[in-house]
């Protein structure tokens, strides 16, 4: 028993999730990767990570995508790589453009101003391309139409843990829709106008709304100001129908109309963060615990140390971002009344 000074939650020790581990039982879904050629070596290492952690038990098919045509070295080797089917696809020029109501000179304002302060991406023209991708076209590919569960996987990305059951299964039995295993605070100069528009979408569209959501993740006083908080997209598990049904696709036009891809540099994250806790009940989002992750600079190493060793995981668990200053995950499981496990509050 623990003395009665400690601040320790009663906890149990890690029950492993159960949802079987035949790959017989296959859910239809695919890993999703957009690159370029020239991330090819950063992403061999991502995907054989992800194969002996994960999809070698599994043979899950992988979908890359890429504004320009994939090269032979690429398809080769990322094929050789990944134990399921291999798709390669090329955006169509018209969700990698500008819209024709965007004014394409103060678009380029914009990032020469935000260049002048230093900000990270700020004036580049290609990563707002693939912002917006992101955030309102993957998901209609026409080479992901046929699946209903994806799972984003960058360069350079590792997981440290055995994933000892099939998380799309997961998703799928339990209703969830989206999932995430690090989240943080938004880097404010690079979405000053996005809380504005979200408001105004939600006047215009409250039928669109979900009741019981995750507004609370995202703001602290009930919808008037976003408090920065995001679930980190470089790592998603998520259903596609969502993302293509109509809630999502007002959402995501509604943004798209107000130019801040382009004049300023909203990122993917906040935009699925925000939808994914206004569409969605609370109860569908999931942290994946399990999920043992490092995309640069930060890691989710799960902080109970029996599932560390149950799962054989090689993070170390001084890294864990979950319980620092800037991780919203605190916040996540104050707001869903979760138990957090024993020595999340040490960490400053
Ligand atoms: P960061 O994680 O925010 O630093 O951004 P990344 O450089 O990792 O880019 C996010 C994802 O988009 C990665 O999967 C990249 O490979 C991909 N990406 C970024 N820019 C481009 C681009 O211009 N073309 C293509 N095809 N993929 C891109
Ligand atoms: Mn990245």
């Amino acid at each position: 028993t623990a003395p009665a000074h400690s601040q320790q939650p009663a906890k149990p020790d890690y029950n492993p999730i159960s949802t079987g581990s035949s790959s017989a039982a296959r859910v239809n879904a695919t890993f999703v990767t957009l690159a370029r050629n020239g991330d090819l070596w950063d992403l061999v290492q991502s995907i054989r990570s992800v194969e002996d952690r994960f999809n070698r038990n599994y043979n899950y098919d992988w979908v890359f995508l890429n504004d320009v045509d994939f090269d032979d070295e690429f398809k080769t080797l990322t094929t050789a790589l990944v134990s399921g089917k291999t798709h390669y696809g090329k955006i169509p020029k018209e969700h990698w453009s500008y819209p024709d109501f965007i004014d394409q000179k103060k678009a380029q304002e914009a990032r020469e101003e935000m260049g002048r302060k230093k900000i990270i991406y700020g004036d580049s023209e290609s990563y707002r391309h693939m912002c917006r991708y992101e955030s309102g076209f993957f998901f209609r590919h026409e080479l992901m139409q046929q699946y209903e569960f994806y799972w984003r996987v960058e360069p350079s990305i590792e997981l440290f843990c055995d994933l000892p059951f099939d998380p799309f299964r997961f998703m799928k039995e339990n209703d969830k829709k989206y999932s995430f295993v690090i989240s943080l605070q938004e880097y404010i100069e690079t979405i000053p106008t996005l809380w504005d528009s979200v408001r105004k979408f939600m006047t215009e569209h409250p039928e669109h709304l979900a009741e019981g959501n995750a507004l609370k993740f995202v703001s602290d006083d009930g919808g008037v100001t976003f408090n920065k908080c995001h679930f980190w997209s470089n790592f998603e598990i998520g259903n596609l129908e969502w993302l293509r049904g109509k809630e999502y696709m007002a959402f995501f036009e509604s943004l798209d109309q107000d130019g801040g891809f382009f004049y300023e540099r909203w990122g993917d994250a906040p935009v699925h963060s925000i939808a994914a806790s206004l569409l969605l009940k609370k109860e569908q989002i999931h942290f994946f615990d399990e999920i043992a992750y490092f995309h640069v600079p930060f890691t989710h190493c799960p902080t109970t140390e029996s599932m560390r060793l149950d799962l054989r995981c090689t993070c170390k668990p001084q890294d864990n971002f979950d319980w620092r200053g800037y991780s919203c995950t605190s916040r996540w499981f104050e707001i869903n009344n979760m138990p957090k496990p024993p020595g999340a509050e040490d960490q400053g």
